[in-house]
């Protein structure tokens, strides 16, 4: 099959839902667009500002901090090593590694200084570890960025991310979520400006482009992912998008378009209520603390 954009080379990879197949070149060229796209769209930053790209080391950060570096943006790197022996170390040798290649500098957040790695944590907080995880790891995102007078944070979270979060959400109608999804989140209530560049581009896409583009990336599981429930949505959902072409897309969107905008004056009196951590500042979740400072409270209790 040729390229149905150049019509000139094989094609190497086949896009259903966009009714296409594109030879390597091609498919850079059609990746980095729909990229593009994303950050028009949603005006989410521009080539003036300084954007901190948090990365894990697996291949949705490292693609986005390499398309993001080749298409002229002024981006630095945050790592949060976990501390997840036997896992954490490797991730960050990948991290470190693509850094040096690539050249744009790498701040890194060391849990057990902090006296919160993770498998600590998990033995004083009864929550799935993917919860507190999540919630530390955005803590700290939203931290560094502030402190480094940052822009803007930028995660690598992708179509199939954003559909199964949605997914989720609705089925529980968890309207609180549903309120603060979407591909931008603005400055506001001590929160850094967030911007999710590869909402449209797919899972599959993105391993894709990391394999034409020769990124090397960290591929292990990680040990504490065990019955992590997103997975089980992402499985549905791709399920459906085997049995009916682009579903995925039209789902997320129409959301951003339909229903999103009737969220917004909920949105505003949650915001009116919002009060700070009294230790850092962060948005504070019950008496007086936010969710960071209450789990290294617990932490010392247990000492
Ligand atoms: Fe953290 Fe869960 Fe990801 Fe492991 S799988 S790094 S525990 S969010
Ligand atoms: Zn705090």
């Amino acid at each position: 099959m040729k390229c149905t954009r150049c019509r000139k080379n094989q094609a190497e990879i086949e896009l259903i839902r966009h009714n296409a197949a594109f030879c390597r070149d091609c498919f850079v060229d059609f990746f980095h667009l729909q990229v593009q796209k994303a950050i028009k769209q949603w005006k989410m930053f521009s080539k003036d500002d300084n954007i901190l790209i948090a990365v894990s080391g697996g291949k949705d950060s490292l693609s986005l901090w390499n398309v993001l570096v080749e298409l002229g943006y002024n981006v630095s790197a945050l790592f949060i090593d976990l501390g997840i022996d036997g896992f954490s170390e490797k991730a960050f040798a990948k991290v470190e590694a693509f850094s040096n290649k690539i050249g744009s500098k790498l701040i890194v957040v060391d849990l057990k200084k902090e006296g919160i790695p993770i498998p600590k944590v998990i033995k004083s907080v009864r929550r799935h570890p993917c919860s507190v995880c999540g919630q530390i790891k955005r803590y700290y995102f939203n931290m560094v960025a502030i402190k480094n007078d940052f822009d803007v944070l930028v995660t690598g979270h992708n179509l199939d991310d954003e559909a199964s979060r949605l997914f989720a959400n609705v089925l529980h109608w968890k309207s609180e979520y549903l309120q603060d999804q979407a591909p931008l989140l603005p400055s506001e209530n001590g929160l850094k400006k967030k911007a999710k560049p590869f909402f449209r581009v797919t899972e599959q896409e993105i391993a894709a482009y990391a394999f034409f583009k020769d990124i090397d990336y960290f591929v292990n599981e990680c040990p504490l992912s065990k019955g992590a429930i997103f997975s089980f949505y992402k499985k549905e959902l791709n399920r459906l998008e085997c049995e009916s072409h682009g579903i995925k897309i039209e789902f997320y969107q129409g959301f951003l378009k339909e229903i999103r905008p009737l969220l917004q004056n909920a949105k505003k009196d949650r915001n009116d209520k919002i009060t700070f951590c009294e230790r850092c500042g962060y948005p504070a979740t019950k008496n007086g603390l936010c969710s960071v400072c209450n789990i290294k409270e617990k932490i010392n209790l247990k000492k």
